[in-house]
């Protein structure tokens, strides 16, 4: 074979090559286009019983000279990359994206704004256990010239014998503190049913990270008009955590904060392993605010201050900590809260870091 009918043979291996990628590509603009449709059907996006009778069909038609075999095996490969596209479109139009909208959500939580750029700070006691407490933790908040407070009345914990948190009366006391010390309350709510009544009392419904994929819970805080805290799950993937977060705005509400609070490893210096590059991902791939928790990411009390400075660092909008004014008799997270006097230096170092940034 001469060199000139070699070229023009692969002359025309070069014309087949360019035709087989228009038409792969024009397959997977109708393949894009099918997979609108299905969104707005509701149907799955994945069809073997489909693909199994295109496959069959291929190969009814196939004479050669390529087996069966790497007949399947090339159109599996064309259908499993059509199917990750309309994964891809659907992932797109995720409404939590940046790619839905570019610009950061700034969530107003009574007329403060979380997200404009200016760190915000969440300290309270894990657990509301008195009017006293919250309010002694509240007069310190106020000292310091923040507005606002967090404390859980409904403590989802790990035994069933252990303090389970005080519910209504503990949003009550919440309220009432709120009320006299002018601050925001955030507070955990686990039931659904309850969301509606938490309205009344608090200003921003905390989701804690065992509830991430609580999806009837996230429905339920989607559904009304009030501040949502996300958290991440123990053992959530970002993209999990993200989806968790769809579904508060698919529900109408945007008004969401993300909280990264550590993740489950195999590390047991620390309560949970805090992933502190989440916050840069959360931030890229998100318009919405994120904190994150040195408590229970860290569960050490001499990790606090180093935690937040790497969190306001790495870009976080937010942090959040744990402030008992006696931690040792606390009903619950007592190794890891910070007494009054903690708090004060605390606040005193961190907010160096903020200056350092701003
Ligand atoms: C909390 O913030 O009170 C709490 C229980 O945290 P998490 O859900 O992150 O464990
Ligand atoms: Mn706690």
């Amino acid at each position: 074979m001469s060199n000139q009918e070699l070229e023009q043979l692969r002359n025309r291996v070069d014309e087949m090559n360019a035709q087989l990628l228009k038409l792969i590509n024009e397959r997977a603009e109708l393949v894009q286009e099918i997979g609108r449709v299905k969104e707005k059907q509701g149907v799955n996006r994945y069809d073997p019983v489909r693909e199994r009778s295109m496959l069959n069909n291929l190969l009814d038609k196939n004479d050669g000279p390529f087996e069966r075999s790497t007949v399947e095996h090339i159109f599996k490969e064309i259908f499993k990359a059509s199917l990750e596209l309309q994964e891809d479109d659907h992932r797109k139009a995720l409404l939590v994206s940046r790619k839905k909208k570019k610009e950061d959500t700034i969530v107003t939580v009574r007329g403060h704004q979380v997200g404009d750029g200016n760190v915000t700070f969440v300290f309270g006691p894990c657990a509301v256990e008195s009017y006293e407490q919250v309010a002694e933790v509240a007069k310190s908040i106020k000292g310091k010239g923040l507005k606002m407070i967090r404390g859980g009345a409904y403590k989802p914990r790990t035994s069933p014998y252990d303090f389970q948190g005080l519910g209504v009366e503990g949003l009550k006391i919440l309220k009432r503190v709120a009320d006299e010390f002018d601050l925001a309350v955030v507070s955990e709510i686990v039931n659904p049913a309850d969301i509606e009544t938490a309205c009344e009392y608090i200003d921003v419904i905390q989701i804690g990270a065992r509830n991430m994929q609580n999806f009837e819970l996230l429905k339920a805080a989607g559904s009304v008009k009030k501040p949502v805290l996300l958290k991440r799950g123990l053992a959530a993937t970002i993209d999990e955590f993200i989806n968790a977060a769809e579904y508060i705005l698919a529900q109408g509400n945007d008004q969401v904060i993300l909280c990264e609070r550590g993740i489950r490893t195999y590390e047991r210096a620390t309560r949970n392993t805090l992933d502190i590059t989440a916050v840069p991902i959360l931030k890229q791939e998100t318009h919405l605010p994120v904190f994150v928790d040195v408590t229970h990411s860290t569960g050490r009390r001499d990790l606090l201050l180093p935690a937040a400075k790497a969190g306001l660092a790495i870009g976080a909008d937010g942090i959040m900590a744990e402030v008992h004014p006696d931690p040792a008799v606390a009903l619950s997270d007592s190794a890891q809260q910070m007494n009054l006097q903690q708090f004060d230096e605390f606040y005193d170092e961190i907010i160096k870091s903020v200056a350092v940034k701003a």
